[in-house]
């Protein structure tokens, strides 16, 4: 065992998604919860072992769970919505996470700046929270069983409190006594099981701006916990960002260790001298836990070096700067990589064996090296190498052409380009669109899936794809839609589509990560300077264009979103990257253009899940995402239109932001909010035309005629006819046509209705 190894958390879906499909089957009545059951042990078996063999020390229990771990503490505290309270065991649990016949499930939002969602605890002034500790105490015994001694994994109070919901309105922190009495009664329970208990605190929260209120929360927690019982450890762990506020508080409370981030929070560096003062125990967060680029192991010893100048070294952990849980599981099924680029990464399993090499050469030098840990760091040293200077990341090119772009925006200004695109494109106030795509039929999957087998060749493909445009065009047309799409059944993914198209950009076989319950994505990754060696769009965007007289609306993704959904190189800064990637968007409007289209949507559905976690650091992001948003459709003539699209109804903070993106129109997420959201447009006087979605589709329901006119019309209360488009909430892809064509039927008819009043 390599002594002072630490990992904050494990992946839980199994290296084949072993508990993805044992969850599926289950839900489907395909098979009973002992079979769940069996398979969730052995996964927790299989993952304590190769922890333990790589050699770490620090090894986490009640990191698993079958949904998510905030739910996990909901249920820990007993904190159950009244409309699930007839439940009991695995059908309340999962009909929190995913709903029933009788009652909706509970909301669920992502997890700081991962793509990680976790399920939103309800909590009310009338409830009464109680301790339910079995699932926690079940998985140490386990794991006892199992012949380790592991620490225990707990979800912090401040941040439970900070990441829940207030149902019958006001702060969750109003309720802190009662929360906290029950992990006391926790505290007691788990010192009861051995002779010590350590218990990681995740209390993530910390890494964000925290009012002064929350902040005097911190000293009393940790105090009223650590003196529970002297058999427990308590290590507090925050990760993503630094979190210098609480830990000036933390270093005067009894509690054993602290953990920071050191790559995502540079700043903990500052917080060293005071650790050191006070003596606890530094987990240091060395090992990136949510990318999957080789740890630079010389750097590492560096990083920590710097670090031994104020700590001493006995009291330093080498860790994982967060839960394993954000990277894919192990490199070994990646059979079809190019080589030189399987090289440089690093999935879960290998980021083990990377923090137990660090720690022995950090702690017993070089010379404690054994020779397999000396040809893995000889190893570790070449990739590094080989990153810096492979051909296959550096472009010289497109090097050369970030250093001298000249132009970063388009010409004109908004209110010159829409006088000239109004005259040109004559389309009416009111203007009826769709956001981009429509339904994925079967054929269309299946299609594309054999295509990408090689069982289906190019032409065949090809006509099956424009058999889908003619029918998605012909609809449209036939059911009074004004500016059309081709409907995207070429796409899978809005951002692997152009990822698969653009250089630079690579693909996992088997990089699966838990983005919510069952649900894993697979996201691809930038490895290299990016540039687009021939048009991605056009030939579908003009062949869809053929087909009708009325405006074809191009559409792409966007920088920002195209960066948001990959694992990114941490070889250059981000902004760097999006730069790139901007230029080849840019390229590609042009050429769509030329090509004849008039109006070019580039989606930005990520934009602001880019966002830092700390308020200091959100300038930063504004300036260079609003830079590169505005380069890559720098090539627009006035004439043509610029549309963009985001997934959100929350624009009360960024709106200043969007504007400034200089988007001719952008349509946006506001069905469920009446016209609350769109408020803040008409009271900063934003001067752009908007398009705020008027029905959900998120849900198959069929909204009728009445329901959208009234929408309109609540709209039509907050912004000019002039100023606003009509159109769903998002793109349509997830739905079935059979509900699809009545609801933009529906839609047409509305909008004809109100047209004709006003
Ligand atoms: N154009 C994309 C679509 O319609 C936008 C998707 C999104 O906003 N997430 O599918
Ligand atoms: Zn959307």
């Amino acid at each position: 065992m390599s002594k002072n190894t630490y990992i904050v958390g494990f992946p839980r879906i199994g290296e084949q998604r072993e508990l993805k499909f044992a969850l599926e089957n289950f839900w489907a009545k395909k098979s009973d919860f002992t079979e769940v059951q069996k398979v969730a042990k052995e996964l927790k078996q299989k993952h304590w072992d190769y922890q333990k063999n790589a050699g770490i020390e620090h090894i986490s229990t009640n990191d698993f769970s079958l949904y998510d771990n905030m739910l996990d503490m909901a249920v820990t505290l007993n904190a159950v919505p009244k409309r699930f309270a007839d439940l009991k065991d695995e059908e309340l649990y999962f009909a929190m996470a995913r709903g029933n016949k009788e009652a909706v499930a509970m909301e669920m939002t992502k997890w700081f700046n991962t793509n990680y969602h976790y399920i939103v605890p309800e909590l009310s002034l009338q409830d009464n929270y109680s301790l339910d500790a079995k699932k926690i105490i079940a998985e140490y015994k386990e794991a006892q069983e199992h012949g380790l001694t592991c620490k225990i994994n707990v979800i912090g109070p401040i941040t439970f409190l900070g990441l829940s919901k207030r149902v019958d309105g006001g702060d969750t922190y109003e309720l802190y006594s009662k929360v906290l009495a029950v992990y006391e009664e926790l505290l007691q329970e788990l010192a009861k099981l051995d002779d010590t208990v350590t218990v990681q605190i995740d209390e993530p929260i910390f890494a964000k701006d925290l009012d002064t209120k929350v902040l005097s929360l911190i000293k009393p927690t940790y105090d009223k916990l650590s003196n529970v019982s002297s058999n427990i450890k308590i290590a507090v762990v925050s990760y993503f960002e630094n979190s210098c506020e609480a830990t000036k508080i933390l270093v005067n409370t009894p509690v054993w260790a602290l953990g920071l981030d050191f790559l995502y929070g540079e700043e903990n560096f500052d917080s060293l001298a005071l650790i050191a003062n006070s003596n606890k125990t530094l987990i240091a967060g060395v090992v990136d836990g949510r990318n999957i680029w080789k740890n630079d192991i010389e750097k590492t010893i560096h990083l920590l070096d710097k670090i031994a100048l104020h700590v001493n070294k006995e009291n330093i952990l080498i860790s994982s700067s967060c839960s394993l849980l954000h990277v894919p599981f192990s490199l070994k099924y990646e059979e079809k990589m190019n080589h030189e680029i399987k090289n440089w990464l690093s999935y879960g399993i290998e980021k083990l064996n990377e923090i137990a090499l660090v720690s022995k050469l950090f702690f017993h030098g070089k010379s404690s090296l054994n020779e397999n840990e000396i040809t893995a760091l000889e190893k570790n040293t070449a990739a590094n190498s080989s990153r810096k200077t492979s051909k296959l990341i550096h472009d010289e090119n497109v090097q050369n052409r970030v250093k001298n772009i000249t132009k970063l925006q388009r010409n004109g200004n908004y209110e010159e380009r829409i006088k000239i695109q109004k005259e040109k494109l004559q389309y009416l106030p009111l203007a009826t669109t769709t956001i981009g795509s429509f339904p994925q039929t079967p054929e269309v999957r299946h299609a594309r899936r054999e295509y990408k087998n090689g069982n289906l060749d190019k032409l065949s493909y090809e006509n099956e794809m424009k058999k889908y445009i003619d029918d998605c065009v012909a609809f449209q047309e036939e059911c009074g839609l004004e500016i059309l799409v081709h409907g995207e059944p070429e796409r899978n993914d809005m951002v692997e589509y152009f990822g698969e198209q653009l250089n630079g950009y690579g693909f996992s076989q088997n990089g699966w990560v838990q983005s919510y319950g069952s649900r894993c994505v697979k996201p691809p990754f930038i490895y290299g300077d990016i540039s687009r060696p021939k048009p991605m769009t056009v030939d579908w965007t003009t062949y869809a264009q053929s087909k009708t007289k009325k405006i074809m609306k191009g559409m792409l993704t966007g920088p920002v979103t195209i960066l948001n959904w990959s694992f990114v190189r941490d070889d250059m800064p981000r902004s760097e990257v999006s730069k790139q990637i901007a230029l080849g968007i840019c390229d590609e409007v042009d050429d769509l253009q030329k090509a004849g289209i008039k109006m070019i949507q580039v989606d930005e559905a990520a934009f602001k899940e880019g966002y830092p976690l700390r308020k200091t650091k959100v300038q930063e992001y504004e300036d260079w995402a609003v830079r590169d948003f505005k380069l890559a459709v720098s090539s627009a003539r006035k004439e043509t239109q610029i549309h963009t699209h985001m997934c959100y109804s929350e624009f009360n903070d960024i709106i200043a932001t969007i504007e400034a993106m200089d988007a001719d129109v952008i349509s946006i997420e506001t069905a469920r909010s009446g016209n609350e959201l769109l408020k803040i447009f008409a009271k900063v006087g934003y001067k752009q035309e908007v398009g705020p979605g008027v029905y959900d589709i998120h849900s198959p329901r069929i909204p009728s005629v009445e329901e959208i006119v009234t929408q309109i019309y609540s709209l039509l209360e907050v912004l000019p006819k002039e100023q606003l488009w009509i159109n769903p909430d998002c793109g349509l892809k997830t739905r079935k046509y059979e509900e699809v064509k009545p609801s933009l039927r529906n839609m047409v008819k509305a909008v004809q209705i109100v047209r004709n009043e006003v």
